[in-house]
């Protein structure tokens, strides 16, 4: 999601006779986009700007400037509390306020002209964190950019509340685009040569937008609609197991386009656990929607978050994680060790797990999860994958793209088969990735 908010945030500032450049040394304005979602992100937010701020320092000293903004998930929660720790920042603008960007920066580019003496160490000190009534969709414009493979937000927000967790409460309630918005903006990809959307959400597969005819359509329908059009490959992220409705793992039996791997993040295999994280899901209930997508799309991949060292987590709870994982059976996974959040229920339960133990349960979990993973590569060698080829690879004439199940593969290619979707025969599995050679290439 903070790819897709600063890719958006790039394409409005283009317009304003801004380029994107690779280094904090040519900057004539940094954004940092920053994630809250777990204490080590947020710290690495202040230790950036400590950084930043000593870069404009040495700009300074050639007679330039740098206009330092943090936006995202810290932006929101800790508004002007950025300013008061670090004040030579001169705007903070939570994830739903992003669209006034082009304002805010006349206003500050206008300030440094006129106001800012070389040496000032005060930054401007422009907050705008409001959950504004106006969609920031609406006022985004469309993107100039051609990219291979993009994303697309189809919906924003949460009203889960797990216990564990602050995106409720730094990206707002639950809310779906209507889905002529995103069909239109899927059009305008598909114009500009996109071969894979990635439907984003941070609840994607509760999606319920308004369709024509004043009618309703969840994801399973959306992803149908979006098929029709011709978009190659299809894919969407982050579900929860609450909304994986039978209509949705219907579409992975129907529709082609549709990529056969899903990340549906269980956090936990123990039943105690998820209700005192507010999953409102068992491991069984898990395990038979697993089991119904299986059913649908005999290949299927999986993916998962997993949280370790929850509050109250014993060592059977966490034996029952390793259970879950055994059964399932992953392709890849993300697992963390639980991070106190403030504000949420569970950052205030009394029963915090030890650091130790955390760092041994996630040790053991990750080293599980490895094994899966190069497994499941394992599997693919000797098969043809299709492979999107969107990336250039570390050495010339090598290229990365994504199979079918997100696994990354590594090939030589020649230049003409960038964003391509080609044959490609798996030869050799690494722990992250695959190798192989291309079987179709007069493309
Ligand atoms: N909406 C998604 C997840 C969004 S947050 C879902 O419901 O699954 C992404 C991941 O960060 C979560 O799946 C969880 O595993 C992890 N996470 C969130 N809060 C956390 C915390 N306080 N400590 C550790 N990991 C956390
Ligand atoms: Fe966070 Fe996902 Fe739970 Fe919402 S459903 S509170 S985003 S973990």
């Amino acid at each position: 999601m903070n790819v897709y908010d600063s890719e958006r945030m790039a394409d409005m500032l283009i317009p304003l006779g801004y380029t994107i450049t690779d280094s904090p040394d040519h900057a004539d304005m940094v954004i940092l986009n920053t994630c809250h979602i777990r204490e080590k992100a947020e710290q690495k937010v202040f230790s950036d700007l400590g950084r930043l701020r000593d870069k404009r320092d040495e700009r300074r000293t050639r007679g330039a400037d740098t206009v330092i903004v943090v936006s995202g998930c810290v932006a929101q929660a800790e508004g002007a509390e950025i300013i008061r720790q670090a004040p030579y920042v001169d705007i903070v603008v939570g994830p739903q306020t992003y669209h006034r960007l082009p304002e805010m920066i006349a206003k500050a580019t206008r300030a440094v002209h006129k106001t800012k003496k070389p040496g000032q160490k005060k930054g401007l000190g422009i907050v705008d964190v409001d959950f504004p009534v106006e969609s920031k969709f609406d006022s985004l414009p469309q993107t100039a950019e051609s990219r291979v493979a993009a994303y697309l937000s189809i919906q924003e927000g949460c009203d889960k509340f797990c216990t564990f967790c602050v995106v409720p409460y730094t990206r707002g309630a639950e809310y779906s685009r209507p889905a002529t918005e995103i069909l239109a903006e899927a059009r305008h990809l598909l114009s500009l040569g996109t071969k894979e959307i990635t439907l984003l959400g941070q609840n994607v597969n509760a999606y319920h937008g308004q369709a024509p005819l004043g009618t309703e359509w969840g994801l399973g329908r959306l992803i149908r609609e979006l098929a029709d059009l011709g978009v190659d490959r299809i894919r969407y992220t982050t579900s929860h197991p609450r909304d994986m409705n039978q209509d949705l793992i219907d579409a992975h039996r129907d529709v082609p386009a549709l990529m056969p791997f899903l990340h549906l993040p269980v956090q936990s295999g123990s039943d105690r656990i998820l209700e005192a994280m507010n999953r409102k899901h068992t491991s069984r209930t898990y395990i038979d929607i697993i089991e119904r997508l299986r059913n649908a799309r005999p290949d299927m991949g999986l993916s998962s978050d997993f949280i370790v060292g929850f509050p109250g987590e014993t060592d059977k709870d966490f034996e029952e994680t390793l259970a879950l994982v055994h059964h399932v059976k992953y392709a890849q996974s993300y697992s963390f060790k639980y991070s106190i959040r403030p504000g949420t229920p569970a950052g205030a339960m009394d029963d915090q797990v030890p650091e130790e133990v955390k760092a041994d349960r996630l040790q053991q979990l990750q080293d599980l999860l490895n094994e899966q993973q190069l497994t499941f590569n394992q599997k693919t060698v000797g098969t043809v994958q299709s492979v999107l080829l969107d990336r250039k690879g570390r050495q010339e004439g090598q290229f990365i793209g994504r199979s079918p199940y997100m696994q990354s593969v590594v090939v030589n290619a020649p230049d003409r088969l960038f964003g391509q979707v080609i044959d490609v025969r798996i030869n050799q599995a690494h722990p992250n990735s695959v190798s192989g050679t291309v079987v179709t290439h007069e493309v």
